[in-house]
């Protein structure tokens, strides 16, 4: 066995660091935790520490970096607490890091993960929102710097499993059709508004859309689940990770998430990887790739699944994802404004602001006001990403009387 992998995790505090951590602790003798990170929650962050003791602890809020300082230095533990934007990205990329979980969410991953890129890490990619708003510049980041990629996001980890074992970095890296490949099919389970009917989508609540049937998560990724904006935010995803050309990426909802995606071959072939819906199997295949290791995760029981179907996705019902299709066409900054208006809208939503169906409503409104401009550096990106929360704003104000959330606060 190799020898141990030092690890920095941002986003420790949540779902996805939540699940890095449990399977890191399964295997003390491969894994040591350098550095930990979290937008305010010290309390969680404080218990990690003791129980990791990394070198590093990270809090982007001031207020509660200096309690968890206070915290480490009542309990005698040797942990240095930073704060700030600047400490994630020094904590991604520290000489001693050899693999970075980026498991922050939303764009505020965009710039950590992209110092990981640059000091050449083995990046375990959680935080889709990177590839959503900067993909071009994050894959040539990763190129020039001989990063290592590997994808978290279950879909896309199934892909990275069905595929040519040298796909991402051999001969034939990302050429589809060199590589025999005809279609990526990214499986969705629908969310819990598949059989809703639309008249009451209008009436969702919050806790509703993040009552996700198989998988717990974020509150974020899960309304994203529920709108299935988080379905085109992968087919994003899957279209820089893999080189995938737009319409070879199709879209099969699957409600039983355990299919997790299938790679369709030119001689008829499908390959699928299957599992309990469970984000330990993707973490810790990534973690020890290429080696399996135990990820704690109850195996599968083909006799209890019994049935495994598959439909079309309802456009109409969900149009986050044709926005998605549409902002990926577009090219240049639409995907970072559709991102970024996402984020406004769904915060929004959580808040009790605007509806359900009101989140496509402002995302639309954004994409149709921006105009679609070129990306040739990061700040093309993040002028893009201002712009369009500060559309998105506007359009909830506009929105709001309309589109009011209607349930009992
Ligand atoms: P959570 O909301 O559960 O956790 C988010 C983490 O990011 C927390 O540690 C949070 O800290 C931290 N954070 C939030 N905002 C900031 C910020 N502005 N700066 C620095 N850190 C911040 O999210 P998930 O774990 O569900 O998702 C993380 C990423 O992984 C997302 O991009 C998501 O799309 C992706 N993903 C998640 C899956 C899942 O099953 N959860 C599946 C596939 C992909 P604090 O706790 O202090 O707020």
């Amino acid at each position: 066995m190799s020898r141990i992998t030092h690890l920095t995790i941002l986003g420790s505090t949540g779902s996805i660091g939540a699940s890095t951590l449990d399977v890191v602790a399964r295997h003390p003798d491969r894994y040591h935790v350098l550095a930990l990170t979290a937008h305010s929650r010290d309390e969680t962050l404080f218990e990690q520490c003791i129980r990791f003791k990394p070198r590093y602890a990270v809090l982007l809020d001031e207020a509660a970096a200096a309690r968890l300082a206070q915290k480490i230095a009542a309990a005698n533990l040797e942990v240095q607490v930073l704060c700030g934007a600047e400490a994630l990205e020094m904590v991604s990329s520290l000489p001693e890091v050899d693999a970075v979980m980026a498991a922050i969410v939303g764009a505020a991953g965009l710039r950590p993960t992209l110092a990981a890129a640059r000091a050449g890490k083995k990046i375990l990619l959680a935080n889709k929102e990177t590839l959503v708003m900067a993909g071009q510049i994050f894959m040539d980041v990763v190129r020039r710097h001989n990063a290592t990629l590997l994808p978290i996001d279950s879909e896309h980890n199934a892909i990275f499993q069905a595929l040519p074992h040298d796909y991402c970095s051999g001969n034939h890296s990302g050429d589809f059709s060199a590589s025999g490949v005809r279609r990526i099919l990214l499986t969705a389970s629908g969310g819990p508004f598949r059989n809703t009917p639309l008249s009451e989508l209008q009436r969702v609540t919050p806790e509703q859309a993040c009552a996700h049937p198989n998988w717990v998560m974020g509150r974020k990724i899960s309304v994203d689940s529920s709108t299935m904006m988080n379905k085109g935010l992968e087919v994003i995803e899957a279209h820089w990770l893999f080189n995938a050309p737009i319409d070879a990426i199709q879209v099969v909802v699957h409600p039983q998430s355990v299919i997790h995606s299938l790679v369709q071959y030119v001689d008829g072939s499908v390959l699928a990887q299957l599992g309990n819906p469970d984000m330990r199997t993707p973490i810790a295949h990534a973690l020890a790739y290429p080696e399996r290791i135990e990820a704690g995760v109850e195996p599968l029981d083909l006799l209890k699944v019994a049935t495994l179907n598959f439909m079309a996705p309802d456009i109409a019902r969900f149009p986050c994802l044709e926005l998605a299709y549409q902002a990926l066409r577009a090219g240049g900054t639409a995907p970072a404004v559709l991102n970024a208006a996402n984020e406004v809208a769904v915060a929004a939503f959580l808040d009790k602001r605007i509806s359900f169906p009101g989140i496509p409503r402002v995302i639309e409104n954004v994409l149709a006001a921006l105009p679609v401009k070129n990306v040739n550096a990061l700040d093309d990106v993040l002028n893009a990403d201002a712009a369009a929360r500060a559309a998105a704003c506007e359009a909830i104000h506009f929105l709001a009387p309309q589109s009011s959330f209607l349930a009992p606060r």
